[in-house]
């Protein structure tokens, strides 16, 4: 007896240890070494060109109609204007769907790097605004409007950065594109265009920038300070109609199990059974990065992921959030439709959910899975719309340590990290073509600022565009 108690006890500090030296072990790799150099551009042009293109009305609307076509066209009319030596010494196409790729031409013809940024936005609630989001009010540092953090901050950095690298004779070592388009917002065919051009001449890119992760602090549990999240595949996006019907009748005398009844059990079925928890890569290296600068109880748990796992999944599922949408694929329902009257039972009723799929999913397999947790044969679970996943791009070659190193000179003392895009980009257009993708908007942002997005009184702080400018710069030194 007393010898099975030591043997327990030995074994319950060898456990003890393992973990303990695991956590202790789990410090942060060594930083990239950040460019000494200084980037000197000008800066108040940068200001001005952004406040001109802000103030072009370019909103998507999934009614082409309320679009008003003028204003993106003038838009793409003002460039040459801004950018006077990008225009005059690099090649312009214009392609359908608002497509604009510009080529500037490098000294060599190794493959080529892609800019990518989308110049319409999403409608305003001007009401809610606290400044006109069309004006390109400036004030106390701050660039007021719509679309001033997505993307046109990115469009006019790239573009600044050149002009800037071209007035000073300077040769990229290959060539670069800043490929652009003018529907995002509403899953526009722009960048499908651009991409089709790159196929059809026969040009690969060895790198591809677009929207996506940023300069954020407080977002990695026990990190405070500021992390540089580079987007290395995005999840994908699924709506699905859940449909219940019924005889329908007066609600007078109703019989069990009406339609929204039927409904309202799919919806709490489905959120009391949330998809598989997966540790896909670009999620894995983040937490192999970000976790070894988080607090005692995190880098445990990170560094002994073999064995908290379980505890990770449950601290994910309760709390829901960012942490969450990184594991796993989400449901979030958006919208239902019942009974044209308060006293008629629904002949017909259904709920949409709006899904984020994980890299390890499809369309096909969330598909499956919504039914077989519903278990319901007299609900109709039918996609609507659907974008799959993308692929996952590499870190471990000379194409991240570019973005990375730029990134990590730009704003000094980040902890750059690989990422995984909870939202859906134009890049996803890249899958299977190149697989060095990388998502990162150049920006340092509040958790206020990100709010703004595709919400109310969006702004920019000048000097959070005059950094944008530098990385941009920084990157296509690189290249
Ligand atoms: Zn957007």
């Amino acid at each position: 007896m007393e010898i099975a108690l030591i043997i327990l006890a030995a074994f319950v500090a060898v456990f003890l240890g393992v973990i303990i030296v695991r956590t202790l072990l789990f410090t942060p790799k060594s930083s990239i070494t950040p460019d000494t150099d200084e980037v000197i551009f000008n800066k108040d042009k940068a200001v001005e060109n952004l406040q001109t293109l802000v103030r072009f009305k370019t909103v998507s609307y999934y009614q082409k109609e309320k679009e008003d076509e003028g204003q993106f066209s003038s838009l793409l009319e003002s460039l040459p204007t801004l950018f006077k030596k990008v225009f005059a010494s690099c090649e312009v196409k214009l392609l359908p769907d608002r497509a604009i790729l510009i080529h500037w031409k490098g000294k060599n013809d190794g493959d080529p790097t892609v800019l990518m940024a989308h110049y319409d936005v999403v409608p305003t609630l001007d009401e809610k605004w606290e400044k006109p989001p069309f004006s390109g009010i400036i004030e106390n540092g701050v660039l007021w409007g719509r679309g001033t953090l997505d993307t046109k901050v990115t469009l006019n950095s790239a573009l600044c950065a050149a002009e800037e690298l071209i007035g000073a004779g300077f040769i990229p070592e290959n060539d670069i594109y800043f490929a652009f388009s003018g529907g995002e917002e509403v899953n526009g065919d722009g960048a499908v265009r651009i991409v089709e051009y790159f196929k059809e001449n026969g040009i690969h890119p060895a790198m591809v920038v677009d929207e996506g992760g940023a300069v954020v602090e407080n977002v990695f549990p026990g990190v405070k300070g500021a992390c540089g999240l580079i987007g290395i595949a995005e999840k994908g996006m699924m709506n699905v109609r859940y449909t219940a019907l019924s005889g329908g009748g007066h609600a007078s005398a109703p019989k069990p199990n009406t339609p929204i009844v039927r409904l309202s059990r799919a919806c709490v079925r489905l959120e009391d059974n949330p998809f598989k928890m997966h540790l896909t890569k670009p999620v894995r290296e983040m937490f192999d990065t970000l976790g070894r600068h988080s607090n005692f109880l995190y880098r445990m748990i990170f560094a002994n992921l073999w064995l908290f796992s379980g505890v990770l999944d449950l601290i994910a599922k309760k709390g829901g959030g960012e942490m969450n949408a990184l594991l796993r694929t989400t449901v979030a329902f958006t919208q239902s439709k019942g009974s044209e009257a308060p006293n008629v039972i629904p002949p017909s009723a259904s709920v949409i959910s709006n899904m984020r799929l994980n890299p390890e999913d499809s369309n096909q397999s969330a598909l499956s899975y919504l039914k077989k947790t519903v278990k319901d044969e007299k609900i109709q679970i039918e996609r609507l719309y659907g974008v799959e996943p993308s692929s996952i791009s590499e870190t471990n070659c000379t194409e991240w340590e570019k973005i990375a190193s730029a990134v990590a000179s730009t704003w000094k003392g980040c902890i750059v990290s690989p990422y995984l895009m909870v939202q859906c980009s134009d890049s996803r257009h890249y899958n299977g073509f190149c697989n060095h993708v990388y998502r990162f908007s150049s920006m340092d942002l509040t958790s206020e600022e990100r709010a703004s997005i595709h919400g109310n009184n969006e702004k920019i702080r000048l000097d959070c565009i005059y950094r944008s400018v530098e990385f941009y710069i920084r990157l296509i030194k690189k290249c």
